[in-house]
């Protein structure tokens, strides 16, 4: 419920709400409300809600553009995840470029929560940053697979069955996991 800033009417619905990002905190999302007075048309925007972004409008950006342009490895990736190596799993689809928490993954699965990272050259400085980034993935329950660019194209097999491994974990119910455990 809203009150119409010139005559004070009550107004119970807006008319449309949007989600913007906040100005100053691009990651955060304001749900707005469009508001319309019948008795005076005077028309105003109160802010609803707000929620957390999985990143910036940039990193989506970024995101869409790294998913039209995918390298050699991705492509070779995505047809071993879409059934060629890999068994298909109809209801644990893996995304391509995924923006999650403020990271983007090279391949993303919601429903399990695994990203797959490909890895070219790697730096030292970029070691620290995956790790730090692994870490704060981890503490949201994703799991994230590294593997190399010769990897995808010489060894897929073994990328696929160390993947089936890690997916089979996750589909796992606890208490049979907690009975292999004990074994
Ligand atoms: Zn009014």
């Amino acid at each position: 419920m809203a009150r119409c800033p010139k005559c004070r009417t009550k107004v119970q619905i807006p008319q449309r709400t949007i989600w913007l990002p906040m100005r100053g905190h691009e990651s955060i999302q304001l749900n707005i409300g469009v508001f319309y007075c019948p008795k005076c048309r005077q028309q105003w925007r109160a802010v609803l809600g707000r929620r957390q972004a999985a990143g910036t409008p940039a990193k989506f950006e970024k995101a869409g553009e790294m998913r039209s342009n995918p390298t050699p490895a991705e492509v070779r990736m995505w047809e071993i995840l879409k059934g060629q190596v890999m068994p298909n799993f109809p209801n644990h689809i893996f995304y391509r470029q995924v923006v999650a928490f403020g990271y983007i993954l090279d391949f993303y699965c919601p429903t399990l929560r695994i990203g797959l990272e490909i890895d070219g050259e790697i730096h030292d400085d970029q070691k620290e940053y995956d790790k730090q980034r692994d870490t704060n993935l981890a503490r949201r329950g994703i799991k994230v697979l590294r593997t190399r660019n010769e990897v995808v194209f010489n060894n897929p097999q073994a990328l696929a069955t160390q993947l089936c491994k890690i997916i089979g974990d996750r589909t796992t119910p606890w208490y049979k996991r907690i009975f292999r455990k004990r074994k």
